[in-house]
């Protein structure tokens, strides 16, 4: 059974459709605002007075608050703390009626001005919505970390919780649901408003569903659902609806999921929102085709695809189209299977590219809080200068004779220190990241990065595998041909190996001569083949090129999620012994890590053939 989920129309829910029941019909009269002739020029109150009476209508009343842009964009008075609030509430109607590229446009002009702390955050908060609908994660995480540091300034407690709404839908959707967990905590011991809480309580149940830690008894069910009635707010409600379907069908009880679900379906569609809808016919085409109604499931899924196919709704029509395959298949009708298996293929690979992407974005906030943390060395460092100059700065005051010599020295000192500051600036980053000799992630921030990468992979459902190899008898080159050599013979077999590498391996060394490559969404064998590649690879360097001619060889140990589980520590672990079993089957080979007691290991040397 596969679902995807749906956090993608919820970002829509909570950011778009529940503010917006007014639409795109607004804004063109905003952007024609200067073609007004008459301006009736208002006093600084009473501009005041109206961006307050704008940001109390821009929900509930479009009307008035169209009226109120449209009058004060012609105001030719306006204060800078005004045209930005202004220039705000302009972005803020882009968002809502879906001109992402607009708002984008208009939060970051904003941004690059000095603002005021309340209206960085907003616009700020408002950047991670746009960069949650445009899929765009490296930006959304950026504003999510500068929106952390504001925090604790932000009083206004509808602000507050707006923004941490907008980094729940980011976390929802980016499938790191135990952040988004973090910041739903951080909410829940707040008053909210019923429409935030019925939000609120939805994601949660999202989020735990996803982590599989939902039971079919759970009382928040009806609870989430009965706030969500209680605050008029029925599309989260029908979320809450599906995902206890879908719990249902996770306990193979599809009678169960059926009749839950089927008497709401008139009500879903009533909300003519189409992602809500097309997933409630799928998932109840699943639970047709569950108890083998092969009509009614063939019913439900052309429902869901006659609604796919009226909106770009790249999520669901992934679903669909693999149960019309499985109905098609079933049925007996394998061109027709054939047809669906391919739309699905199709689509499923457009979904994973994002996927990958997500990944990528938040490995590169893991490298981020790496960063940081080196900063706040640094930190430290300049302390220690700024503490020097200040002691040598109370004693030039003291004596002027004094005072040359306490300047020399302090330039002199000035010089060491921002020499030694770069210097350690670079080196601590390379501590902190990478290793000097290979330029590989060493250990501590290969567990850094791999953790996540497990993270992610274990969530998103996806394949794992993990290479480890150690140089065969790598003692002796040293030994023989001197340590120079031997480093020699490491970076070129690092580099050698790089070769193969793909966009998202996470290559590390983990002491020594003994390297790991981990390798999301990627399955055993392909991994076995990657391997394979590195250790002829490796065999083949001509080491004459190092002035010594030796035999530089390998020995590889590979595994998988299926197999291991996506602990790190156990994942190492096994492709360790399994390395070991190729040191002692005889070196210069792979072996794939087999869970029986004795293991039947797979042992594939040079006569291994890659098909
Ligand atoms: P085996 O085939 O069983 O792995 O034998 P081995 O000799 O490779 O294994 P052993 O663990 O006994 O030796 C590893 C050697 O790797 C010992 C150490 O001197 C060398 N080594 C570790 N790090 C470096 C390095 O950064 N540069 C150089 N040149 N040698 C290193
Ligand atoms: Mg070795
Ligand atoms: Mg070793």
């Amino acid at each position: 059974m596969k679902f995807i989920s749906m956090t993608s129309y919820c970002l829509c829910i909570y950011s778009c459709v529940m503010l917006t029941s007014f639409a795109l019909s607004l804004f063109p009269q905003i952007t024609h605002a200067n073609e007004v002739t008459e301006v009736r020029v208002l006093s600084a109150k009473n501009i005041s007075d109206k961006l307050k009476l704008a940001e109390k209508h821009k929900r509930t009343n479009p009307t008035k608050f169209n009226e109120l842009i449209y009058e004060l964009q012609g105001q030719p008075n306006l204060k800078n703390e005004q045209k930005q609030h202004l220039n705000f509430l302009i972005a803020f109607s882009f968002i809502y009626s879906g001109q992402f590229d607009k708002a984008a446009s208009k939060l970051r002009a904003l941004q690059k001005e000095k603002l005021n702390k309340l209206l960085r955050y907003r616009v700020n908060y408002s950047l991670i919505v746009v960069a949650t609908a445009t899929k765009n994660w490296s930006e959304g995480l950026k504003h999510i970390a500068i929106n952390n540091e504001i925090l604790q300034y932000i009083d206004d407690i509808e602000q507050y919780q707006n923004g941490l709404l907008s980094v729940i839908v980011f976390y929802s959707q980016m499938r790191q649901y135990q952040l988004a967990l973090k910041y739903i905590d951080k909410l829940s011991n707040q008053t909210l408003s019923p429409t935030n809480t019925c939000a609120l309580k939805q994601l949660n149940l999202e989020a735990r569903f996803n982590l599989k830690e939902l039971k079919l008894n759970d009382t928040n069910f009806n609870d989430a659902i009965d706030d969500c009635i209680n605050a008029n707010f029925l599309i989260p409600a029908h979320i809450v609806r599906l995902h206890k379907a879908k719990l249902y069908l996770r306990n193979d009880m599809p009678q169960e999921a059926l009749e839950f679900l089927l008497g709401h379906l008139n009500d879903a569609k009533a909300t003519q929102y189409p992602m809500l809808i097309a997933e409630m016919h799928n998932v109840l085409a699943r639970s047709f085709i569950k108890i083998n109604d092969l009509e009614s499931a063939k019913s439900q899924a052309q429902a869901a695809l006659a609604v796919n196919s009226n909106v770009s709704n790249l999520l669901q029509g992934v679903d669909t189209y693999l149960l019309l395959y499985e109905i098609a298949k079933a049925e007996n009708s394998p061109t027709l299977a054939l047809e669906y298996y391919e739309k699905y293929a199709e689509i499923e690979r457009a979904n994973l590219e994002g996927e990958k992407a997500k990944h990528l974005a938040f490995q590169l906030a893991q490298h981020k809080t790496a960063e940081q943390e080196t900063q706040i060395a640094l930190l430290n460092e300049k302390n220690a200068l700024l503490e020097t100059k200040q002691a040598l700065s109370e004693a030039e005051v003291t004596n002027t004779r004094l005072f040359i010599t306490v300047l020399i020295i302090s330039l002199l000192l000035f010089t060491f220190w921002g020499g030694r500051l770069y210097k350690a600036h670079k080196r601590i980053k390379e501590l902190a990241e990478f290793d000097s000799l290979t330029g590989i992630f060493n250990r501590g921030h290969f567990t850094q990065v791999a953790t996540s990468a497990l993270n992610y992979c274990e969530s998103a459902k996806q394949e794992l595998s993990v290479i480890i190899f150690d140089l065969d008898h790598f003692k002796s080159v040293n030994d023989t041909y001197g340590h120079a050599t031997g480093d020699w013979a490491l970076i070129e077999a690092i580099s050698v190996c790089k070769d193969f590498g793909r966009q998202n391996d996470i290559f590390a060394r983990l002491g020594g001569e003994e390297f790991c490559i981990l390798l999301p969404s990627c399955d055993i064998r392909t991994a076995a083949l990657r391997a394979e590649q590195c250790r002829q690879a490796i065999e083949g360097i001509v080491t004459e090129a190092s002035g010594h001619d030796f035999k530089l060889t390998a020995s590889f140990g590979v595994t998988d999620a299926k197999t291991s589980g996506f602990v790190l520590e156990k994942l190492l672990a096994d492709a360790d012994s399994a390395a070991y079993e190729s040191k002692h089957a005889g070196r210069n080979r792979i072996t794939v890590f087999t869970i029986e007691e004795k293991p039947e290991q797979k042992q594939l040397d040079s006569s291994w053939s890659i098909t």
